[in-house]
């Protein structure tokens, strides 16, 4: 039955969705769409697939699957896996040009970070737009041709909080399971009950917990900004430590058998876990960047002379950074300590109005946000797709 296999497969994927998940990059008929159906494209992660699909049930459209390493939207837009040659690539080789009439491409807007929507009308022809942040809104844009603001910002709700939880659940408890099983199989289930309550906690009380603590990294110099110790957010994690800790030292009275050595060594497994699955909470969440990348330091900032008020920025910003007065045609940024430094607004300013400034004042060349992508530490760095080596042809591997 398609739904049990459906269900078996959100599971499985949400237990291991630290692993790419590569689904065909292809095109699929949503319905039965005709030659003026919508055009959607998404990432070839499997999951992404399969919610997009469900929020399209009902729908007449078409749904171009591009090919990103099986890894979700924002991370494979951020890190140079989701870039305009992967949209050029499947918009030709798809055949989806025989299929309609019209020539107007939805990209999911968590992915303005990496595709340059200039390139692909100018490569291409088509005019690429950017839907909603999350599949479930497609319906409703699709109905208005309108993006309200809900749609525009991302969030990170309960449910999606749990999500992560599961995510980082699963490997640690059955990294652990499979170690203790090997010489101490009573601990087994007492150790995933601990990695489960854990994460389950610091995903549940996220919004307490809050993201990396700006100015303390900014005042963090060299290399010692990699270590979680320096991070001032250390010790909302350490609450949540000592309130586990509380709670182990409650069971122990309620047995009346107090345990020291047991009490000591669950303390500081615990503490490992709480290390592990907290030590970069900010990038587990759509929330804020990550606070292993040097990029969160650094700020936007506007060049208004040069803005003509196009509203690229408004549209593609995930935290509604922007207002733009229609009046004057500019943009202003309304909301600078929303920014999660992206990168959105700056790869798409058709004006290259916009730009990062680093916190010594220097400002960080527009082209180096649009060909550079994020590595896993967040430095910048060529993306090492066939697709980037040809088009920076000449350009060795370098960090900018
Ligand atoms: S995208 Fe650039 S030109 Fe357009 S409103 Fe924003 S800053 Fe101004
Ligand atoms: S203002 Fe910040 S959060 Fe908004 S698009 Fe630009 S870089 Fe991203």
């Amino acid at each position: 039955m398609a739904w049990v296999r459906d269900a078996f497969s959100e599971v499985v994927e949400t237990c291991l969705r630290v692993l790419p998940w590569p689904t065909l990059p292809r095109l699929i008929r949503v319905g039965h769409p005709g030659r003026d159906a919508p055009v959607l494209l998404t990432c070839n992660y499997d999951l992404t697939v399969r919610r997009v699909l469900r929020a399209l049930r009902g729908q007449n459209a078409f749904l171009l699957v591009a090919p990103t390493r099986g890894i979700n939207v924002w991370c494979s837009a951020a890190g140079g896996m989701f870039t305009a040659h992967q949209v050029i690539s499947i918009l030709r080789t798809s055949g989806i040009e025989r299929e309609v009439d019209h020539r107007r491409l939805i990209l999911p807007q968590l992915s303005a970070t990496g595709v340059e929507r200039k390139l692909v009308q100018e490569r291409t022809g088509w005019h690429a737009v950017f839907g909603p942040v999350e599949a479930r809104d497609l319906p409703a844009y699709l109905a208005t041709n309108h993006k309200t603001n809900e749609m525009r910002h991302v969030r990170f709700p309960l449910l999606r909080r749990l999500e992560m939880a599961v995510t980082w659940a699963f490997p640690v408890s059955a990294i652990g399971g499979v170690i203790l099983a090997l010489g101490w199989p009573r601990l087994v289930l007492p150790f995933v009950a601990m990695a489960w309550t854990i994460a389950v906690a610091l995903f549940g009380f996220f919004p307490w917990l809050g993201g990396r603590a700006e100015h303390g990294a900014r005042e963090t110099p060299g290399w010692t900004r990699y270590l979680v110790f320096f991070d001032p957010s250390i010790r909302r994690l350490l609450v949540v430590w000592l309130a586990f800790v509380a709670g182990l030292c409650g069971f122990e009275y309620w047995k009346d058998a107090w345990n020291i050595h047991a009490l000591i060594g669950w303390g500081l497994a615990s503490l490992f876990i709480v290390l592990l699955v907290g030590m970069d909470l900010a990038g587990s969440t759509p929330l804020y960047k990550s606070g292993l990348h040097e990029d969160r330091l650094l700020h936007i900032e506007l060049d208004s002379d040069a803005c003509q008020g196009r509203a690229m920025c408004w549209e593609v910003c995930p935290k509604n950074c922007y207002v733009i007065d229609t009046e004057r045609h500019k943009a202003l940024i309304a909301l600078p300590d929303a920014c999660v430094q992206c990168g959105a607004c700056v790869v798409q300013c058709p004006e290259d109005a916009l730009a990062f400034v680093t916190p010594s004042g220097q400002r960080i060349p527009i082209e180096t946000i649009r060909k550079y992508k994020l590595n896993l530490l967040g430095r910048r760095a060529i993306a090492v797709t066939p697709q980037a080596d040809a088009a920076h042809s000449g350009g060795s591997r370098r960090e900018a």
